[in-house]
């Protein structure tokens, strides 16, 4: 697997990119340019920096109130397998794992019947956040999402319900 990552900026603690005090991983390279977004920084796919996966596993450790990982963006799902395998070491230290995507969900488990990496990193997500940012749907109102039609999908037990409304 590979262990480097490009990312645009690490926040080593956050409460609004999911439930929990979270460490939040901005990858760096976004295909989508949805009208509006809030990091268009995050786009070049030759920018920010990058860092290795044992660094971000070293970051995140030396805090043990961490409930987990969000992965945001940029987009995650252009950096696949490293987040496959920092997904998979959260978990084996017992975080949960977010994942944020331009992407709609129906289309990413098409993708990960031919994509192993794709199917990988979905495996470690326990929580998706879905869809472009559409300007015209923004709402302030909905918790861990820019717009309306973003949608909050369960890919395992993980993370209790009642945490997301
Ligand atoms: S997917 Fe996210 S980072 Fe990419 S353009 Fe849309 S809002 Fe911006």
């Amino acid at each position: 697997m590979a262990s480097k990552l490009r990312i645009h900026d690490l926040i080593p603690e956050s409460i609004v990119d999911g439930p929990g005090l979270r460490y939040v991983v901005f990858t760096q390279g976004c295909p989508h340019h949805c009208k509006g977004c809030h990091n268009p920084q995050t786009h070049p796919f030759d920018g920010g920096r990058e860092i290795s996966i044992e660094e971000i596993c070293r970051d995140y450790q030396v805090n043990p109130l961490l409930a987990g990982i969000t992965f945001s963006g940029g987009e995650p799902f252009c950096q696949c397998q490293p987040l496959w395998e920092l997904g998979q070491r959260i978990h084996d230290m017992g975080g949960t794992v977010i994942t944020y995507t331009g992407f709609l969900y129906e289309d990413l488990e098409e993708k990960a019947l031919t994509d192993p990496d794709v199917k990988g990193l979905l495996s470690v997500t326990d929580l998706l956040v879905d869809g472009p940012y559409i300007e015209e749907l923004r709402s302030l109102d909905l918790p861990f999402r820019g717009s309306s039609n973003q949608r909050l999908i369960p890919l395992s037990g993980r993370i209790p319900p009642d945490l997301l409304s």
